[in-house]
């Protein structure tokens, strides 16, 4: 976009074109969930008079992985000809800030304006025994093979989509969350029923119970947990957060400051402590989100080559959690909107979806609204259950516009679809 407006770009990459989201994170992530998701369709099958031989079903973990290898690479092409198309150089390797205005790769300095950090984050491994053994969602992309049992380390995103992923191709999968009950932040009623759900299609989900040690020979894993009891298994993931990969640039040494956290500290354009210094993405503590890195680029890009204007809005981000089921949220849970001050009234509705009827699935939905009772405005709609990305993305359209919950009632119903009850709840549970 900066390229597009006439500046002259350079962009230093040591890994490859995309960062996480596209190579090791949102896209590939999002093709193992469909892979995962293969073997429930086929256990369908037959109630819509399928004849599908299970017995002679099997599934070829390189195939999936060599596939999504393929479709990686053709991603991380386009990337380059967008870049090259705009006129941006790309320069391969390592970069070190030598001083405010100018950028080391190799033996080479190049000498700029503007220098934007947009280095993204690193998984986190806490500092046990054996954690030199334990996988991250880096390796689990590009594991040779699938082992028949699994232990996932941690209760956000990356826990509960790989957890998912695992049980879906058939792996017995155990997940560790240290806390009362995971995905902290999400409403709680989402949180429980996602529990709920995740244990009904196999998964051995314990909270309350984080790992001490691990003793790895290279196939079999001895866990130690905090109630001094052992688990072996056949692989250990942590998903256990992300850090600001900020290391070797030399940002101390020219003043830039790091918050607490280890994020690099901006103001609400971007700029940093120094000020031909800005920085943005997963690197400024911000929401760990593509779309949201990419919002701030757009804005970032414009004060800096386009009219000057543009501010960020953090109001409303819409995110999806790719478990199975999936999370959809957009807003404030109901937790947030009390915690705010709100009298609120929820709108909660739970029930099997009409495909799970011929196929016998007893998997369920939720969908929740929480509305503010003196102004009747949507404050939060969460969802659990098939397509929950998708539905959410319109209903947060919806709320960004300021919807009320009359203006929900007064849309009529997609029929018959599960993102109709969104429209339909009328009465209030509380
Ligand atoms: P999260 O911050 O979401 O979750 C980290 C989890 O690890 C939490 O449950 C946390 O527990 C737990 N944890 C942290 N430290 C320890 C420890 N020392 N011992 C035991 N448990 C610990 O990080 P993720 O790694 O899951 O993902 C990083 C970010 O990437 C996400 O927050 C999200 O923004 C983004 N992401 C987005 C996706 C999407 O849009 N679908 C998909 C994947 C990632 P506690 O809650 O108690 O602190």
């Amino acid at each position: 976009m900066s390229a597009q407006r006439g500046a002259r770009v350079a962009i230093v990459e040591s890994r490859y074109l995309g960062g996480t989201c596209v190579n090791v994170g949102c896209v590939p992530k999002k093709l193992f969930v469909y892979g995962s998701h293969v073997g429930e369709d086929l256990e369908d099958a037959a109630g819509y008079g399928w004849n599908v031989p299970l017995d002679q079903v099997s599934f070829d973990w390189p195939t999936l992985v060599a596939n999504k290898n393929t479709e990686i690479e053709r991603l991380n092409g386009i990337y380059g000809r967008l870049l090259e198309n705009a006129g941006v150089t790309i320069i391969e390797g390592t970069a070190t800030l030598a001083d405010a205005n100018s950028v080391v790769v190799g033996e080479q300095s190049y000498t700029t304006g503007h220098i934007t950090i947009a280095t993204g984050s690193w998984p986190v491994i806490p500092d046990i025994p054996g954690k030199e053994s334990i996988l991250t969602s880096n390796e689990m992309f590009y594991l040779p093979q699938l082992p028949r049992q699994a232990v996932v380390w941690g209760g956000g995103y990356i826990a509960v989509e790989f957890a998912g992923i695992l049980a879906g191709l058939g792996v017995e999968t155990t997940l560790l969350y240290r806390g009362e009950l995971f995905l902290r932040g999400f409403d709680d009623d989402v949180r429980e029923f996602t529990a709920n759900e995740m244990r009904r299609k196999g998964v051995d989900v314990r909270f309350g119970t984080t790992i001490e040690a691990v003793e790895s020979d290279g196939t079999y894993y001895d866990v130690t947990l905090n109630d001094g009891s052992h688990l072996t298994t056949g692989l250990v993931m942590a998903a256990t957060g992300r850090r600001a990969l900020v290391e070797g640039l030399g940002l101390e040494a020219l003043g830039v400051k790091l918050s607490r956290s280890g994020h690099v500290e901006v103001d609400d354009h971007f700029q940093t402590s120094v000020p031909s210094i800005t920085a943005l993405g997963d690197v400024i503590g911000t929401p760990q989100l593509t779309p949201v890195a990419l919002a701030q680029a757009m804005v970032l890009s414009r004060r800096l080559f386009g009219d000057g204007q543009g501010e960020m809005d953090y109001n409303c981000i819409p995110t999806a959690v790719f478990c199975q089921p999936n999370i959809g949220t957009v807003g404030l849970t109901e937790a947030e909107a009390k915690e705010a001050g709100h009298q609120v009234s929820i709108y909660r509705s739970e029930f099997r979806p009409m495909k799970n009827t011929l196929s016998g699935r007893q998997d369920r939905c939720l969908m929740k609204l929480v509305v503010d009772k003196e102004s009747d405005k949507v404050l939060g709609a969460h969802m659990v259950g098939p397509d929950a990305g998708e539905i959410t993305q319109g209903l947060a359209v919806a709320m960004k516009a300021g919807a009320t919950k009359a203006q929900f009632d007064s849309t009529l119903g997609i029929h018959p679809t599960s993102a109709e009850e969104f429209v339909t709840m009328r009465e209030p549970v509380t």
